[in-house]
């Protein structure tokens, strides 16, 4: 099964018990909302996941690193942009109440097919800057 397969229908339950940690590297893409920061085609996603357990909850621990190719907003030229994310995530088992969706703490809920695909999309597109720019004046 390919990383982008597992990771489509990901065993969060399995990834739990048995303490994994994974690195990923998925072509970006692979991301249909994320196509048009490619560059050249050649963007890789970089990810590392692993589970750790603290006073008997689990927490999903998500280290996103890519390189995307954004506008300025002044200037209206393409420049580099390296984005690192990193958070922890609370997993809650079904039959617990899931609260709102809180951007600084996220819950996910203990299922077999989770789209750990689909959430890292969500992840990056989140955090995107909303007026990307170059750090140096670029219009004078
Ligand atoms: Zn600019």
């Amino acid at each position: 099964m390919t990383i982008f397969k597992k990771f489509q229908n990901f065993d969060l339950k399995e990834f739990i018990d048995k303490k994994e940690e994974i690195y990923g590297k998925i072509p970006l893409n692979n991301f249909d909302r994320l196509k048009s920061f490619d560059k050249n085609e050649s963007s890789i996603v970089e990810i590392v996941i692993n589970c750790i357990s603290n006073h008997g909850q689990n927490f999903l621990n998500l280290t996103i690193n890519v390189n995307l190719l954004l506008s300025c907003f002044r200037c209206l030229d393409s420049f580099d942009y390296n984005l690192t994310i990193t958070d922890s995530y609370e997993i809650v088992r079904k039959n617990e109440p899931l609260e709102p969706h809180k951007i600084d703490n996220i819950k996910i809920e203990l299922s077999a097919g989770f789209n750990l695909l689909e959430f890292i999309e969500d992840e990056i597109l989140l955090s995107l800057p909303s007026s990307p720019k170059h750090e140096v004046d670029c219009i004078n």
